[in-house]
C-alpha cells in the first residue's frame, strides 16, 4: 500500500482526527518562515536585531516604530491564499471526521479556507486591540498605517499575536490539548516538531494513528505510525481529494 492509500485508510477509520500544524503548511502558500536561516538574515543585515528581539515583547514596548515597520514588512501577507492543505482540513471538518485544527501559524489561513474549530496557539495578525480602550481593528488597519498605528483614542493597536517573551493564551492551548486527549488520530504536518509547544502538544496524544507529514525528518518519527517526508499541500490534498 502506498502511504497516501495508507493515510486514506487511517482517515476512514478515524471520527476525531486533530491536526497541528506548523509553519511548512503556511510556507507553501507563500508566506516566508522568519525562523529559517534567510529570515534571520534579512532581520538582522536590515534592522539590526534577529527576530527573536524584534518581535519579543519588550522590543515592542520600547521601539514600537521599528517593531511595526518589521511586522508589516514580513508577516502581513494580505494577498496569501489558504493552499490545499488548508481547504484539505476544511474539508475534513466538514465531513464530520476532524474536531480540530491547532496552529503555530498567526496567518488566519485555516479560518479563510472555512475551518470552524481552530486553535491559533501563537494568535492571528487578523485581530487587534487598542492598548487602552480594547477597541477591535481588523489587519487592513494596520497594513494600511504609517507608523505606529493608533486608535482613535490615541492608544497604540497591537496585533492579537504572541510575541517573545509573551504566554501562550490559557483557553486555546487549553481548548487544544483537550482536543488532542480526545483525538483518535493526529496528524502533525509542516513542522520539524523542535520549538514549543508544538513538541509539548504531541505528547497528549494516546492514541494510535499518529501521522508525521514533514519535508524533512522529525525528532517524533520513531514514534509515529505513519510518516511521509513531502509537501503537506500534496499529501493532504491527495488524500482527502482537493485539487
Ligand atoms: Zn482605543
Amino acid at each position: 500500500m502506498s502511504e497516501i492509500d495508507t493515510l486514506k485508510d487511517l482517515i476512514e477509520k478515524s471520527g476525531r482526527i486533530v491536526f497541528l500544524g506548523g509553519a511548512g503548511v503556511s510556507t507553501e502558500s507563500g508566506i516566508p518562515d522568519f525562523r529559517s536561516e534567510n529570515g534571520i538574515f534579512k532581520a538582522i543585515s536590515e534592522y539590526g536585531y534577529p527576530p527573536e528581539t524584534l518581535l519579543s515583547r519588550s522590543f515592542f514596548d520600547r521601539h514600537p516604530d521599528i517593531f511595526f515597520k518589521y511586522y508589516r514588512g514580513l508577516l502581513m501577507n494580505g494577498d496569501a491564499k489558504p493552499n490545499r492543505a488548508h481547504l484539505a482540513l476544511a474539508e475534513l471538518e466538514r465531513r464530520g471526521k476532524l474536531t480540530a485544527v491547532a496552529t503555530q501559524n498567526i496567518d488566519g489561513l485555516h479560518t479563510d479556507a472555512g475551518s470552524k474549530t481552530v486553535f491559533e496557539l501563537h494568535g492571528s495578525i487578523k485581530r487587534n486591540y487598542c492598548m487602552k480602550c480594547h477597541k477591535f481593528y481588523d489587519d487592513k488597519f494596520i497594513s494600511e498605517s504609517d507608523g505606529v498605528p493608533r486608535c482613535s483614542c490615541g492608544g497604540i493597536v497591537k496585533p492579537d499575536v504572541v510575541l517573545y517573551e509573551e504566554g501562550l493564551d490559557y483557553d486555546t492551548l487549553n481548548g487544544a490539548v483537550t482536543h488532542i486527549m480526545r483525538a483518535d488520530m493526529l496528524i502533525v504536518g509542516g513542522t520539524s516538531l523542535q520549538v514549543y509547544p508544538a513538541a509539548g502538544l504531541i505528547d497528549y496524544y494516546r492514541g494510535d494513528r499518529l501521522v508525521l507529514i514533514n519535508k524533512s525528518k522529525t525528532p517524533y518519527d520513531r514514534y509515529a505510525n505513519l510518516v511521509i517526508n513531502d509537501s503537506i499541500g500534496k499529501v493532504l490534498g491527495e488524500a482527502v481529494g482537493i485539487e
